[in-house]
């Protein structure tokens, strides 16, 4: 027994050194019946045409990208990087500086030795950007939202979600033991109707995106604090699609609304207008953030987030704190792109985001869609369930202020011509 494992373990150590690429099969009924059930399952999935292909990149991320198999430059209207700073000069100069100032990582959690004086310095910036007492980095969103509820609610609070929330809200509601209500997507009378039964129970907090990728659509956040205020609820949001260019300043959806006093916990991700590395944060009353650094899981047990992707972020907050001008480009390209589309005869989800779903209804339509439009030389892609709900497939369009006046239309000039190829518009 420990001769086997002990050549095992020299062989992984030394494995490469000595030529060894991998060991021998062997046969294994365990692994036979896991690749026979794996097979199926991966067959399901490309007959009904759902299966999620990764096109290459070849560049930096940007309005102008190259792909791997493909010639040539083509024009991306994909990305989350609605601000165009994850290429942006002064971000990635700022992340360089940082890396050689600070190294490439602390390889360590934060509460052992992996908090630098840059860590802090984000965390209240990002305090400020939001206005909020005090904030904590993860490493990403998804950790943020799978870290804080069952820190902040017990078996004697409850939770109230919009039943289309972000996969890493559900995964996070799903550790926390406290009582859970759904509601029906941004339906108030619904919400009303579950924060009058949960009355009986200690805190109560409503849970909701603050703007949904798939549609585009805001929540309605003026309503949902009104009713917070009713029923002695606390309000939550995730504004990963939103921070950086909703609102007048680009805080946010609760900016843009009015209710940035009245939104008690805001989180979001570093990883998509601001800079799009990577990172994902809790901004909120300065007692929820100590407890997290206490008692959350993902920021106790996973490591610090690398300093030069810190540097990033904080350089795009700095340019987004000095003036609103990129925000604002990116809402004249938007109101371009949604007019132009809508009078051609498309439907377009959502309002003034920069998330413009194109709805096609049928899966294949808006793959095949997508591919005709690569080979225009647009980058699209088309979601499908379980992505999105079954029968409401479309080609997500996502525009950032790096597109110019002419890419935007020459993205429109190809969802005519490939529109009216499929019989989608007249
Ligand atoms: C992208 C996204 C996340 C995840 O953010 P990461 O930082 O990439 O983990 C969480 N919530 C919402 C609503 C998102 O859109």
């Amino acid at each position: 027994m420990w001769s086997r494992s002990a050549s095992v373990v020299s062989r992984r150590l030394w494995g490469p050194r000595l030529g060894l690429e991998r060991l021998p099969g062997r046969v294994c009924s365990a692994l036979a019946q896991l690749h026979a059930v794996l097979e199926a399952e991966l067959e399901r999935i490309r007959g009904a045409g759902t299966w999620k292909g990764e096109r290459v990149i070849t560049s930096r991320q940007g309005a102008h990208i190259t792909v791997q198999g493909r010639g040539g430059e083509i024009l991306n209207f994909f990305a989350n990087n609605y601000l165009g700073l994850s290429s942006h000069s002064a971000v990635m100069q700022s992340g360089i500086e940082a890396l050689e100032q600070y190294g490439a990582g602390l390889s360590s959690v934060r509460f052992i030795c992996g908090t630098q004086d840059l860590h802090k310095n984000l965390e209240a910036k990002i305090a400020k950007f939001h206005q909020r007492e005090d904030a904590i980095l993860y490493a990403s969103c998804f950790d943020a939202n799978a870290g804080i509820f069952e820190v902040l609610l017990s078996p004697e609070d409850a939770l109230l979600s919009d039943e289309l929330n972000h996969a890493s809200i559900i995964d996070g509601v799903r550790l926390c033991k406290t009582n859970k209500y759904r509601y029906k997507h941004m339906d108030l009378d619904d919400l009303e109707s579950k924060l009058k039964e949960a009355q009986k129970h200690r805190i109560k907090m409503i849970v909701t995106d603050g703007v949904f990728s798939m549609d585009g659509d805001v929540a309605p956040l003026k309503e949902i604090c009104d009713l917070a205020e009713k029923y002695n609820a606390l309000v939550f949001i995730d504004d990963c699609h939103a921070t950086g260019f909703m609102g007048p300043n680009g805080r946010g959806t609760d900016e843009l609304l009015g209710v940035m006093d009245r939104v008690h916990i805001v989180n979001s991700t570093l990883g998509k207008a601001l800079g799009g590395a990577a990172g994902g944060y809790t901004t909120g009353p300065k007692a929820v953030v100590d407890l997290l650094r206490q008692r959350s899981r993902p920021y106790l047990f996973s490591n610090t987030l690398p300093p030069p992707v810190v540097g990033c972020a904080s350089k795009a907050l700095d340019l987004l704190m000095n003036s609103n001008a990129i925000a604002q480009t990116m809402a004249s390209k938007t109101k371009r792109f949604r007019s132009q589309m809508t009078a051609a005869g498309f439907t377009i989800g959502g309002a003034d985001h920069p998330i413009c779903p194109v709805m096609l209804g049928d899966a294949r339509l808006a793959s095949t869609m997508a591919d005709d439009m690569l080979q225009r030389g647009i980058y699209v892609i088309g979601f499908s369930y379980p992505v999105v709900p079954k029968g409401k497939a479309r080609i997500r369009v996502q525009i950032s202020a790096s597109h110019s006046d002419r890419d935007i239309d020459q993205c429109v000039q190809a969802f005519l011509e490939v529109g009216r190829k499929h019989g989608v518009i007249p």
